[in-house]
């Protein structure tokens, strides 16, 4: 039976984020009074086009990048295929892409796409921390004429951060262009091309309290690549499409909100991520932490409760109001284990009850409080419920 409380604790925001109330104020004005096409050449036209430069340039801020180097587009997903597929086009088979085996599917997918395509593509593993392994970067790239790096700047299951100013200098050093999905660290850590060089890197609207369908690329000046949308002139000619204003003006809203609130935020996040996982981890034995501890965003939370199952937890967890995702949110419907959770190596009785939990600024002690004293009865009633336990564990069968 389905018990309905009035309460929800979302704990899943690295699957996507409530919109802040500033960014909605400032996108309404383009569905009303401010309709005019940016491209226009009369008044009201023009009027728009320049509130969209300004959004431009409060997005170039947030990364440290120069407005021109800012392409708006419909979502990260897009983002990432342009950025690899529009490098891919313009270099032709002889482009080696290198990317790692931890990738979100926006990058797993399109690559895969360039392999059966003909290009040589090579995958980096992680260790069971899910660190990268950059002696095996460094491998991938020897001998290749002209390489296409592609490595995520923190993943979206584990929190797990990549060591992306390392792998710039790597890529660098051979000639490599270097993208980002930097998805995940946009409003979690500082976010500067100048420091961390960069060629492309791509954020996400809907991940840091932006409407779903608006994306950020950056394409760092003189890096060649080909537009994915053709059509009109816009966005410099690199992506076609009349400019989603709106989503555009809460975008740069919300850079804006995550420019200015970031660093008392992670602070904040990261007390109450650490409170929730001291507590469970005290309250139910069996328990695994996965990814980096050392190099983890502070929001995130990745945990497998041995010999019971990530779904049957997140099922009961919502009915209690407790929203969690187990594996990532696109692959949630099938019971494939997670990718990210299986490159790491983590053993078979600890892969399948993964879940992870994702604060946001929307969160507080009192939501931690509530997970703390409701979950553990959840995790103890299904694990009297497996066939498998400590003295039954099916790894360590002969
Ligand atoms: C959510 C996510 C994406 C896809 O973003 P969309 O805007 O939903 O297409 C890509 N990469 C990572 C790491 C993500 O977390």
């Amino acid at each position: 039976m389905t018990v309905q409380t009035a309460k929800t604790i979302y704990l899943d925001n690295n699957a996507t984020t409530r919109v802040a109330d500033e960014a909605v104020q400032a996108m309404l004005p383009y569905f009303g009074e401010k309709y005019g096409n940016p491209s226009s050449m009369h008044v009201f036209g023009g009027a728009v086009s320049r509130d969209v430069a300004k959004a431009r340039e409060e997005v170039a801020r947030f990364i440290n990048a120069s407005p021109e180097e800012i392409i708006f587009t419909s979502c990260a997903t897009e983002s990432d295929n342009t950025a690899l597929r529009g490098t891919a086009s313009f270099h032709g088979k002889d482009l080696r892409i290198i990317t790692t085996a931890v990738e979100h599917p926006a990058v797993l997918q399109c690559v895969r796409r360039l392999k059966a395509e003909g290009h040589d593509v090579r995958t980096i593993g992680v260790d069971n921390l899910g660190r990268l392994d950059l002696d095996a970067l460094k491998e991938a790239l020897s001998g290749a004429k002209k390489a296409l790096v592609s490595v995520m700047w923190a993943n979206n299951e584990t929190g797990t951060i990549f060591p992306v100013d390392e792998v710039a200098a790597i890529c660098k050093e051979h000639g490599a262009i270097f993208h980002t999905d930097a998805v995940q660290v946009a409003g979690k850590l500082p976010v500067d091309v100048q420091k961390t060089p960069v060629d492309m890197l791509a954020m996400s609207g809907h991940k840091f309290h932006a409407p779903k369908g608006i994306g950020i690329l950056y394409v760092r000046k003189g890096t060649k690549t080909r537009p994915f949308m053709l059509g009109g002139h816009q966005e410099s000619g690199r992506r076609a499409g009349t400019e989603n204003v709106p989503y555009i003006m809460a975008l740069a809203e919300a850079c804006r909100l995550a420019r200015e609130g970031m660093a008392a935020e992670t602070v904040r996040l990261a007390a109450m991520r650490d409170k929730l996982e001291a507590g469970l981890m005290a309250a139910c034995p069996d328990t695994l932490v996965n990814g980096d501890r050392e190099h983890r965003l502070s929001n995130t939370l990745n945990l497998s409760f041995k010999y019971i199952e990530g779904e049957a937890i997140a099922y009961h967890l919502s009915d209690l109001g407790i929203c969690v995702s187990t594996g990532s949110a696109c692959a949630s419907g099938s019971l494939e284990p997670s990718h990210v959770i299986r490159a790491m190596g983590v053993p078979f009785t600890a892969v399948h009850g993964s879940v992870r939990f994702s604060l946001s600024r929307y969160n507080t002690m009192e939501d931690i409080d509530y997970v703390l004293a409701e979950m553990p009865p959840v995790i103890k009633m299904l694990r009297d419920l497996s066939p498998f336990g400590p003295d039954n564990d099916p790894t360590t069968f002969k």
